[in-house]
């Protein structure tokens, strides 16, 4: 999961990741705001009514959900579910209540919390986009501070001051997931039963 306040470089961080590692699988959440100059249905959000977020929300499909700066966000279950069981990484691009949310489901979930170097540079960052109005980026920079707040509740913290090297710091992130014991022993289980190696307790 990464977690970050609005003009933390949140999602550029992710795309690039995507671009360079293609064995990980993105969630695309529902959300009802509306799509910004260039989003796309499906690819950047579901873009769906109240109405209908309620309905999934209300037959359970939403593994979890939140309010986030007035409107509605959440996790699609079918895709998560589906890449744990297959034994992909999928990654969920969320706020810290859905990180909450999601680590009471995963306990293994790894939570990286990104944060910009300074506040100045999150409003130029808000602002610089251009994509909100004026109203919207004060609102979201109100709330900057307590979402940043929560960054105790994930395991890694990447400062986003320098883009390639927060970048090759999200990579080494997922790189050490991947070596932990429980995720070695699932992608290698026909070498530890060479070795010798009882599993039995993982
Ligand atoms: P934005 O409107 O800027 O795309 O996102 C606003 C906030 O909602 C960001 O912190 C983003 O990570 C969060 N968010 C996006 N998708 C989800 C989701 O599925 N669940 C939750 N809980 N938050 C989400």
């Amino acid at each position: 999961m990464v977690v970050a306040p609005s003009g933390a470089g949140k999602s550029s961080l992710v795309n690039a990741l995507l671009a360079q590692d293609s064995a990980i699988s993105l969630s695309i959440s529902c959300t009802t705001r509306d799509p910004r100059p260039g989003e796309v249905h499906n690819q950047h959000y579901r873009f769906i009514d109240k109405e209908a977020f309620l309905a999934l929300r209300d037959a359970n499909q939403l593994l979890e959900w939140a309010e986030v700066h007035g409107n509605f966000y959440g996790t699609p279950r079918d895709h998560v579910e589906d890449c744990i069981q297959n034994g992909r990484d999928v990654l969920l691009e969320i706020d810290w209540q859905g990180a909450r949310q999601i680590k009471r489901h995963f306990p293994d979930a790894i939570g990286i919390f990104i944060l910009p170097p300074s506040l100045e540079a999150l409003e130029a960052r808000l602002r610089n986009r251009g994509q909100d109005s004026s109203q919207v980026i004060t609102k979201r920079l109100l709330a900057a501070g307590g979402e940043m707040a929560h960054v105790v509740e994930c395991q890694y913290v990447i400062i986003n001051q320098e883009f390639s090297i927060a970048l090759s710091q999200l990579a080494q992130i997922v790189t050490a997931s991947r070596l932990r014991y429980a995720s070695q022993v699932a992608r290698h289980a026909e070498l530890f039963s060479q070795l010798g190696i009882s599993v039995s307790n993982v």
